[in-house]
C-alpha cells in the first residue's frame, strides 16, 4: 500500500474477526480475517484483536492509518464503550470496558459501533444507500440486525440500540429467540431459523430435500443450493423466511416512510431466492407507499459481506472529520 490516508475497520464476529484498511474513498486496500475463538473467553479475544492491529499497522505501512473503528455485534454503552450484551460469546463480555482495554493495550484511540450501525454508515457512505436520506438497513446473517438512516443521519435512538430490527415480535407463540423473547423475526428468519426449518421438514420426511442436503444440520447456503436443484421444500422455507422479512420491513416502512432498503448479511447472498418474496410481502402490506404512490426500493447490499469491518473504517473516518471540523471551528 502506497503512502495514502487508510482508516481501519475491525469487524468482531462470532466466527471470525474481519480486518479491513479503506481509503477516503471506501475502497478496500487491505483485508485480513482470523478466527474469532470465542469460547475461549474474553481476555484470549482481546489478545488476538490487539495481535490484529499490530499485523494490521505493520503491513499497511507506509500508508498513514489516520483512525480505528470497531463493530461490535452486541449492544453497547457509546458513551463508554462498555459491552452491554454479546450473544453467542462467553459471559465475562457483560459490562466489559472494551475501547478502554483496547485503547490502552494499543497506544491508538478508537471508535466503536454496533457491527450494523456501522454497516449502514458503510452502505450510506459508499454502498446501497448513497442516493437516499431515508433508508432502512437490514443485515440477514446468523441473526437479523438493523440501522436507520433518518433525514440523512444514522438514528440511534435513546440509548443508540435504535434498528433492532431482529427483535420484532412476528409470532407470539412462535419459537424463542436467542434475546429471550418468543417469535422475534431472528428466531423466524434469520440463518439459524434456515437451518432450524430445514431440520424440521427433513424431520417430517422431505426425502428429497434429506438427499440434497447431505446433513442434519445444514448451513443456509447449503439449503439455498438445494432450492436451486428444485428442492420445493427448500424453495418453500426460503419464500416464508422472505416472507417474515417482508412482512416486518412493511411495518418499518409505514413507520418511517424510508425511500430505500438496503437487504445485506450472509444470507442475503441466496439473491431471488430471498429478496422475491420480501418485495413480494412488501408490496402486500404497505398499499398507503404502492409504487404510483412512490413506493420503496429493496436493494442488494454491494458490500460483499465486509460491510461490518468498512463501516467501522467508515465510522472511523467520520469521527476524525468530525474532530477536524469541530477543531477547526473552535
Ligand atoms: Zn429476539
Amino acid at each position: 500500500v502506497d503512502g495514502t490516508d487508510l482508516w481501519l475497520g475491525i469487524d468482531l464476529g462470532g466466527t471470525d474477526i474481519k480486518a479491513v484498511a479503506v481509503d477516503c474513498d471506501g475502497r478496500v486496500r487491505w483485508a485480513r480475517a482470523i478466527a474469532t475463538c470465542a469460547p475461549e473467553g474474553r481476555d484470549a479475544v482481546v489478545a488476538r484483536l490487539l495481535s490484529l492491529m499490530a499485523t494490521a499497522a505493520g503491513e499497511v505501512a507506509p500508508a498513514r492509518v489516520r483512525g480505528v473503528g470497531y463493530a461490535i455485534p452486541g449492544i453497547l454503552d457509546l458513551a463508554t464503550g462498555t459491552v452491554e450484551l454479546l450473544t453467542n460469546f462467553t459471559p465475562d463480555w457483560t459490562g466489559f470496558g472494551l475501547k478502554d482495554a483496547l485503547e490502552q493495550g494499543s497506544g491508538t484511540p478508537i471508535s466503536m459501533l454496533n457491527d450494523v450501525r456501522a454497516a449502514t454508515v458503510a452502505e450510506q457512505m459508499w454502498g446501497g444507500g448513497r442516493a437516499y436520506r431515508n433508508f432502512i438497513c437490514i443485515a440477514i446473517g446468523t441473526g437479523i440486525g438493523g440501522g436507520l438512516v433518518l433525514n440523512g443521519e444514522l438514528y440511534f435512538g435513546s440509548r443508540g440500540a435504535a434498528g433492532e430490527l431482529g427483535h420484532q415480535t412476528m409470532d407470539p407463540d412462535g419459537p424463542r429467540c436467542n434475546c429471550g423473547n418468543y417469535g422475534c423475526l431472528e428466531a423466524l428468519a434469520s440463518g439459524y431459523a434456515i437451518t432450524r426449518r430445514a431440520r424440521e421438514a427433513i424431520a417430517c420426511g422431505d426425502v428429497q430435500l434429506a438427499e440434497l442436503l447431505g446433513s442434519a444440520e445444514p448451513e443456509p447456503h447449503q439449503v439455498a443450493e438445494a432450492a436451486r436443484q428444485g428442492s420445493a421444500g427448500a424453495c418453500r422455507i426460503f419464500d416464508e423466511v422472505g416472507t417474515f422479512i417482508g412482512r416486518a420491513l412493511a411495518n418499518l416502512v409505514c413507520t418511517l416512510n424510508p425511500e430505500a432498503i438496503v437487504v445485506g448479511g450472509g444470507i442475503s447472498r441466496a439473491g431471488d431466492l430471498l429478496i422475491d418474496p420480501i418485495r413480494a410481502e412488501l408490496a402486500r402490506r404497505t398499499v398507503v407507499f404502492s409504487r404510483e404512490r412512490g413506493g420503496v426500493e429493496v436493494l442488494e447490499s454491494p458490500m460483499g459481506g465486509q460491510g461490518g469491518a468498512i463501516g467501522a473504517a467508515a465510522w472511523a473516518l467520520r469521527q476524525s472529520a468530525d474532530l477536524a471540523t469541530w477543531t477547526h471551528v473552535s
